[in-house]
C-alpha cells in the first residue's frame, strides 16, 4: 500500500462544513448566514490599541504562554465577575483563538483509551479534536426543544475511562444556556467519576432576556477540576485575531502550556496587547453587546419565521436552529445547498452538529452576527424559497 496518504486520524474526518459553507457562500454571492463571525467593525478603541502596538514595536514573541497585560486582565475580570480567585501566573494560557485552547487543552489530558463525553449537537470543532487528540467520544443528546439532558442519560455516559466532559454554554449551536441544576448534575458527576470538565464559554457575554451566564467553575468543588476556555473573538467582533485562553487549575497548567508552546509557540504579540485593553473596556460595553445581539436575534427570527423555518428560539450565542422538514428536501445537505446556490444565502447543514443521531438532517443554522443590511438582504432573498414551496 503507498505511503503517500494522510494518517489515519487525518482520514477519519473532513474538511470543516463551516468554512466550506463560507467558500461556498463566497462562489455563489450569497449573504452568508454560515460561519459565525460578525460583518460589522470591532470597537475603535482595540483597533487602535493593536495599531499602536505594532507601532511600539511590540512585533516579536510573546512568552510563549500570554503577555502578562493579557493573562492578567484575564484573571481580573473573570475574578471581579464570578468572585472566584484567579492568579494569572499559575492558571492563564493565551492561544491562538479558543480552537487551539481546546485542541492544546485536549492534547494535554487525554490518554489513548481515555473517553470524553459531549453533547449532541455540538460544535463541529469537538469532532476532530476528540480524533486528534486520540478521546473516545461518548454522546449525550440535548433533547429538542429546550435542548435538556436527561439526567440518567448523563450518568450513563461516564465510568472509571471517562477523563473529560465538554461544555459550551451559551451553546453552538442551539443557543441553550445552562441552567445552575443542570451544571450542578454535571459536577456531581465529575467529582464522582474524577473527570474534568472542559467549558467552552466563547459566548459568555452573548445571553438575552436577562439570564446570567455560569462558569461551572464557580459551582462546588469545580475550580480544581475545570478548564475555562473563552477569546477576543466573539465579546470584541475580532474573529480573526485568533486570540483565546484556558484559564486551568494549576496541576493543569503546565501540561497545556508545553502542548501550546509546540503546537504555536505563542499567539500575535501586538494583539494580545490590545486584547488587555479590550478586557478593561467598560461594563456598558457588554450591556450593549448583548441588546444588540438580542435585536438582531428577533430580526432574524421574525425573517425566517415568515419564511416557513420552525425555528428554536436562542436563549444566548448567535446562532438560530431551525427545522426545514415543512420544505420538502431530501436532507439538510441538499437543502443548504439549493439555499446557497439558487437562494443565495448560506447556512450550515445541521448534521454537522452531530454524530450518533439523524437528527440533524432535518434542520440548518443560521447565523445573525451581522448588520442590518446584510439581514434585511437575506429576507429579500429568501422570498425565493417561498415562491419555490408554493409552486
Ligand atoms: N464558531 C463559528 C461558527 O460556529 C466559527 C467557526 C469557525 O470557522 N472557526 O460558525
Amino acid at each position: 500500500m503507498s505511503k503517500l496518504t494522510g494518517s489515519k486520524k487525518a482520514t477519519q474526518f473532513t474538511e470543516s462544513v463551516i468554512r466550506e459553507m463560507t467558500r461556498l457562500n463566497d462562489l455563489h454571492g450569497g449573504v452568508n448566514l454560515s460561519q459565525g463571525f460578525p460583518d460589522f467593525p470591532a470597537p475603535a478603541a482595540i483597533k487602535d490599541a493593536a495599531c499602536g502596538a505594532i507601532s511600539a514595536d511590540v512585533n516579536q514573541y510573546a512568552v510563549t504562554w500570554g503577555a502578562r497585560p493579557l493573562r492578567e486582565a484575564v484573571a481580573r475580570e473573570f475574578t471581579r465577575r464570578y468572585g472566584l480567585p484567579i492568579v494569572a501566573d499559575e492558571q492563564v494560557t493565551v492561544c491562538c483563538g479558543s480552537t487551539e485552547a481546546m485542541m492544546s487543552t485536549m492534547l494535554a489530558i487525554i490518554d489513548p483509551g481515555d473517553e470524553v463525553v459531549v453533547f449532541e449537537p455540538f460544535y463541529e470543532n469537538y469532532g476532530p479534536d476528540a480524533i486528534l487528540s486520540g478521546a473516545t467520544p461518548r454522546y449525550v443528546t440535548l433533547h429538542e426543544p429546550r435542548w435538556t439532558f436527561d439526567p440518567d442519560e448523563l450518568a450513563a455516559a461516564f465510568n472509571e475511562k471517562t477523563k473529560a466532559i465538554i461544555i459550551n454554554t451559551p451553546n453552538n449551536p442551539t443557543g441553550k444556556v445552562f441552567t445552575r441544576a443542570e451544571l450542578e448534575a454535571i459536577a456531581t458527576l465529575c467529582r464522582k467519576w474524577d473527570a474534568i470538565a472542559i467549558s467552552d464559554e466563547i459566548y459568555e457575554h452573548i445571553i438575552y432576556d436577562g439570564l446570567q451566564h455560569i462558569p461551572i467553575a464557580t459551582i462546588d468543588g469545580m475550580a480544581e477540576r475545570t478548564v475555562t476556555i473563552n477569546g477576543l473573538s466573539k465579546t470584541y467582533s475580532v474573529t480573526g485575531w485568533r486570540v483565546g485562553w484556558t484559564i486551568s487549575p494549576p496541576s493543569l497548567t503546565g501540561a497545556i502550556r508545553k502542548v501550546h508552546d509546540f503546537l504555536t509557540v505563542g499567539a500575535a504579540a501586538p494583539l494580545q496587547e490590545a486584547g488587555a485593553v479590550a478586557l478593561g473596556l467598560p461594563d456598558e460595553y457588554y450591556a450593549k453587546l448583548a441588546r444588540d445581539y438580542q435585536r438582531r436575534r428577533d430580526v432574524l427570527l421574525d425573517i425566517l419565521e415568515r419564511h416557513h423555518f420552525t425555528c428554536y428560539k436562542p436563549d444566548g450565542a448567535y446562532y438560530i436552529m431551525t427545522d426545514i422538514r415543512s420544505f420538502g428536501f431530501r436532507d439538510d445537505v441538499e437543502f443548504a445547498r439549493y439555499l446557497v446556490k439558487d437562494v443565495g444565502v448560506a447556512s450550515v447543514p445541521g448534521s454537522s452538529f452531530y454524530k450518533t443521531s439523524t437528527e440533524g438532517r432535518t434542520k440548518v443554522r443560521f447565523c445573525f452576527c451581522k448588520r442590518d443590511e446584510t439581514l434585511t438582504e437575506a429576507d429579500r432573498r429568501l422570498e425565493k424559497l417561498v415562491e419555490v414551496q408554493s409552486r
